[in-house]
């Protein structure tokens, strides 16, 4: 899903100057768009989101079945996009706690994704973070917020291709690769 987004000037869809309303908001180079008219530059950065994989005391993992477009149905990560003036470890932690009710107190950083999101008819281009965290059961886990059902898997049980989207698939595959015992 998230592979056959065609990835196109990320300021496509800003058409008209966000400062003075000018309608003529031209491509400076592949990355920002200026005005002719007042000289205002902006510059597209990559949003940021964050991912956990979270394992129980018998090394299964907490996936999520995603309740909305895109790649709506297909399995996912506990994770989303951070908030403003929010450290990436405190946003896994707040996704986390939104989407399956559970209280994770510490995550480690895995490793970076970048990724492309449809979003609103817009391609957003994301940094994707990953965490991991350790719970000892996943009891007190409900599917909640973007969340349609929890789905834990064992070990056996994970599959990159089940994960729709794109960074999230490769993100499993590595994750796989490096905790192999
Ligand atoms: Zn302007």
């Amino acid at each position: 899903m998230g592979g056959e987004i065609k990835a196109e000037h990320p300021l496509i869809v800003f058409r008209y100057c966000p400062r003075c309303g000018h309608d003529g908001f031209v491509e400076k180079n592949a990355k920002a768009k200026s005005c002719p008219q007042c000289g205002f530059v902006y510059y597209a950065n990559p949003s940021a989101a964050t991912a956990c994989f979270i394992t129980d005391a018998g090394g299964r993992l907490l996936a999520v079945r995603r309740a909305h477009e895109p790649a709506k149905g297909t399995l996912n990560l506990p994770g989303g996009f951070m908030d403003m003036g929010e450290t990436a470890e405190a946003g896994i932690i707040r996704e986390v706690r939104e989407e399956t009710g559970m209280a994770v107190e510490e995550v480690t950083y895995l490793f970076s994704l970048p990724n492309l999101y449809l979003y609103g008819g817009m391609i957003v281009h994301t940094a994707d973070l990953f965490f991991s965290a350790r719970v000892a059961d996943f009891a007190s886990a409900v599917a909640d917020d973007d969340a349609a059902e929890l789905v834990p898997l064992a070990r056996e049980e994970v599959h990159p291709e089940d994960f729709g989207l794109e960074s999230v698939s490769r993100a499993v595959g590595l994750w796989l690769a490096r905790t192999q015992e």
